[in-house]
């Protein structure tokens, strides 16, 4: 246990004491006051768990507790003459052991030996060996021969990251208790007991924060409290600054646009993180975990959608542009973001037909885009607009990719005939929608929103195209991020 001792630590100074002051480990705890005052403690403890959840601060009260000369229902009463020898770390009965760094056997045997001999002025003679599966086999075998004849005055206590790496004969010879992570809420509760104590005013939203990026460590988050605190305040935007995480009213933002299907909303999200240099992973696992507390507190709506963005976090690895890969993914999602009037005859620009970086700020509507199927049907020789809208929605939901070599085109429906025309930089598009597969699967698609329709037919006004690979690429994602086409283009085309 060797820590900074330049400063004392707010994780050091706020060690628990008792263990009615131990956090989230209550089954645990209940457990060995039980042992205690019952005089019934055994003589080997295995406590597992991750780290910073309480293990070795645990292990230390019952090491005063099986000594404590004036014990208190289990608890150590930290004022008598061993409790306080202890605490001081004078004790000669108490050795705490490094099991990382004091990995060998010629340590075990030194042990061994010491064991024999009765405590110096306590009852029990207590070692605790943290990070105990890193002994090696030799000192484990070592150990074990003490496990199974131990004398009666000593109390073995292990603690550990990883139980699974110690061999079954110890765990069998050990009482073995699970430190689970301890609770977001539970942590945020003793950031502001913290906080109020050192007098540092701890915003809730940052205290929420700190408490989800701890994963249940509360050690990791009094750390973080404790390297933002010496300015006396703490926002929520320290905490995103210190750990590049979103602020949750970004989060919750997001969320919301996704539930409500708007796409404009949750593509400003991420355009927004994007810009600021934001990690995209980090941010999923944000929205993913946030929508799970949501979840929890009964937005069904949210099912579907936490579990596509723990999908979409794990593709990321793979994608060959995240921030595309995103975006696709809430496209796909929402249904295409507010686009601007039907554009007329004239050939829509990509940027123009696709307004996903600069979308029109019509008020984010809380219900699903609301659709009007088969209605140009009454209406020959008009723009499609509607039912293209909802073409273009249901195409998306089964097929981003057609659905983006849709985006930029104009359709024009006349006497049964849907003419999609491509404007003259994408013959990518063009090219990728005559491919007899997919202008077949357009060609279905259509039938569903345009009555009679007897045939698809499309239209490019460039010359001839040059497909590749990289150039389907580059389209997608410059679908994606309209603006940068239309700066690199307005010259020339
Ligand atoms: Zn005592």
């Amino acid at each position: 246990m060797v820590e900074p001792a330049d400063r004392l630590s707010l994780y050091r100074r706020f060690r628990p004491q008792r263990f009615g002051d131990v956090i989230g480990q209550d089954l645990v705890v209940a457990t060995l006051r039980r042992a205690v005052a019952g005089g019934k403690l055994g003589h080997a403890y295995l406590f597992a768990g991750q780290r910073g959840v309480g293990k070795t601060s645990v292990a230390r009260i019952l090491a005063r507790a099986a000594n404590c000369l004036a014990p208190e229902e289990g608890e150590p009463c930290n004022r008598c003459e061993s409790c306080r020898r202890i605490l001081a770390g004078q004790s000669l009965d108490v050795v705490e052991i490094d099991g990382a760094s004091n990995r060998g056997v010629d340590q075990i045997r030194q042990l061994r030996e010491e064991v024999a001999y009765l405590p110096a002025g306590s009852q029990r003679k207590v070692y605790i060996i943290d990070e105990v599966h890193m002994l090696t086999g030799e000192a484990f075998n070592a150990l074990l021969k003490t496990l199974e004849e131990p004398p009666p005055h000593v109390l073995f206590i292990f603690a550990t990251t990883e139980p699974h790496k110690v061999p079954a004969t110890v765990l069998s010879r050990c009482q073995a208790f699970e430190f689970g992570p301890i609770g977001e809420e539970a942590i945020a509760r003793v950031l502001q007991t913290v906080a109020q104590a050192e007098g540092i005013a701890l915003a809730p939203g940052a205290a929420a924060l700190i408490a989800r990026r701890s994963r249940g460590a509360l050690r990791d988050a009094l750390v973080v409290l404790d390297q933002l605190g010496h300015a006396g305040e703490v926002t929520e935007e320290a905490v995103v600054d210190l750990l590049g995480i979103p602020p949750l009213s970004l989060v919750d933002g997001f969320l919301d646009a996704l539930v409500g299907r708007n796409a404009d909303g949750a593509l400003t999200a991420v355009g927004e993180l994007s810009a600021r240099g934001r990690d995209l992973a980090l941010f999923l696992e944000e929205a993913a975990g946030r929508a799970r507390d949501r979840i929890i507190a009964g937005e069904a709506p949210l099912i579907p959608i936490a579990q596509r963005l723990i999908e979409v976090r794990g593709e990321l690895g793979r994608a060959f542009s995240r921030r595309l890969h995103v975006e696709l993914a809430i496209v796909a999602l929402c249904g295409p973001p507010q686009r601007r009037a039907v554009p007329p005859s004239p050939v829509p620009h990509v940027g123009e037909a696709l307004p996903l970086r600069n979308p029109p700020r019509a008020a984010p509507s809380a219900a699903p885009q609301q659709v009007q199927l088969g209605a140009p049907a009454k209406e020959k020789q008009s723009p499609p607009g509607t039912a293209w809208e909802a073409m273009l929605a249901a195409i998306l939901e089964e097929r981003v990719s057609v659905a983006a070599f849709l985006h930029p085109a104009e359709a024009t429906w006349a006497d049964g005939l849907l003419t999609i025309r491509l404007p003259e930089d994408c013959g990518y598009h063009y090219e990728s929608l005559r491919e007899p597969a997919v202008h077949g699967y357009v060609e279905g698609m259509a039938q569903k929103f345009f009555s009679p329709l007897l045939a698809v037919q499309l239209v490019w006004a460039g010359g001839t195209p040059k497909p590749t690979l990289e150039e389907g690429a580059r389209i997608l994602a410059e679908a994606l991020e309209g603006t940068i086409l239309r700066e690199g283009t307005d010259g020339n085309r």
